[in-house]
């Protein structure tokens, strides 16, 4: 018999160097390998809203047709009005994630390079490398801003504020300068913008190459439908609508997004808790960066890894922030959830990071 084909050779070569993408361990498998009630486990560690949507979404999901294929205009008519912005400058994406994989497709080719100040979320990489492109890294400043300088070759820029893990916000004039010094492409990502005290969308009105993402998976509580949008010049929708599909929002998804924004005192009401609990939070904790969005990034004494898993045992899932480049080996991130489950947190991390303070006595 000859020996079997090597369908591996198929592979694109410069996917080779990618690993998998860790979501964490979810509460099932902290309560298998530990022995602990999942209902004991408290989950801080996905940047989701503990309140979930509006009530509205349950109900609004009730009489979706089912054999149809989705209409995204109600979707998009309602987001024209929370934003500001024309449908024309609107696109949608099964969450922030899918605009970021599509729209590298319209900029990036094999070779070219996308600028990624770094401590960031990790998908611009990724995104950058499918498309064959290369990432290039940039430390921030010390306060983590980012740099005005734009290396020449730069095909896209990824900017994020509040950024993850950080917490930051950039100033205007930061993202200004980065715009104006290139002709390269700038996505700013706004996932955590109705936490922040303010957005920078409105600067899509004065230049042809900006575009800005947003999704109701935070402040929306929808983080399992999977809803994102940007606002983009005209010229870069119409583009990002020639490549995308269609239909990759379902009907369900399309639905509940129209019904949360539709009742934005329910998503208000749950900023306001998460901001004030996010304050408190600061408050106790000796080593944290000021956040303006729903998580805190926290300096361990410790390597972080081994602090994360420590809480890991005590039932309480938060992220290590060592896999993110830039981020080095003693920083973890804690999204803010219920009263309840933010003080469990603090409690447990205190006996976790056994060779500091982590928090204020
Ligand atoms: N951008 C940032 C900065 C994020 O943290 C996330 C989600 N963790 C996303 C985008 C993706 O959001 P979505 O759920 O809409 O895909």
């Amino acid at each position: 018999m000859s020996d079997p084909a090597d369908f591996t050779k198929n592979v694109l070569p410069h996917l080779s160097c990618l690993e998998e993408d860790e979501a964490g361990p979810d509460p099932g498998e902290v309560s298998r390998r530990y022995g602990i009630p999942e209902e004991r486990i408290v989950v801080l560690s996905r940047n989701e809203n503990p309140y979930g949507p509006s009530p509205r979404v349950r109900t609004a999901l009730q009489d979706v047709p089912l054999h149809r294929y989705p209409d995204s205009r109600p979707f998009i008519e309602s987001l024209s009005e929370y934003t500001g912005f024309s449908r024309e400058q609107i696109f949608i994406g099964a969450g922030m994630d899918e605009i970021i994989t599509t729209i590298v497709r319209i900029f990036l080719g094999p070779g070219d390079q996308a600028l990624i100040p770094m401590p960031t979320y990790s998908l611009y990489g990724l995104a950058a490398m499918l498309c064959g492109a290369f990432p290039i890294y940039q430390p921030r400043q010390d306060d983590y801003s980012v740099s005005r300088q734009v290396p020449e070759k730069i095909k896209m820029a990824f900017l994020c504020s509040p950024n993850n893990p950080t917490g930051n916000a950039l100033r205007e004039e930061n993202v200004r300068a980065v715009v104006e010094g290139t002709d390269a492409i700038v996505f700013l990502d706004e996932a955590y913008a109705e936490f922040a005290e303010r957005s920078l969308i409105g600067l899509v009105r004065e230049y042809d190459n900006l575009v800005v993402g947003r999704t109701l998976s935070k402040a929306f509580g929808l983080a399992g439908l999977r809803l994102g949008y940007a606002v983009a010049p005209p010229w870069i929708a119409e583009q990002y609508r020639r490549v995308a599909p269609l239909f990759s929002i379902s009907s369900l998804s399309l639905a509940a997004g129209v019904a949360a924004l539709q009742d934005l005192e329910w998503m208000r009401g749950c900023v306001k808790r998460i901001v004030s609990e996010r304050e408190r939070m600061s408050r106790s904790l000796a080593c944290v960066q000021p956040s303006q969005g729903n998580f805190l990034y926290v300096h361990t004494r410790e390597k972080s890894k081994v602090v994360v898993e420590r809480l890991l045992r005590r039932g309480v899932i938060v992220r290590d922030c060592s896999s993110f480049p830039g981020s080095g080996e003693h920083c973890l991130r804690v999204t803010v959830g219920r009263p309840e489950e933010n003080g469990r947190f603090l409690e447990e991390l205190e006996k976790a990071d056994m060779a500091g303070s982590s928090l204020y006595r």
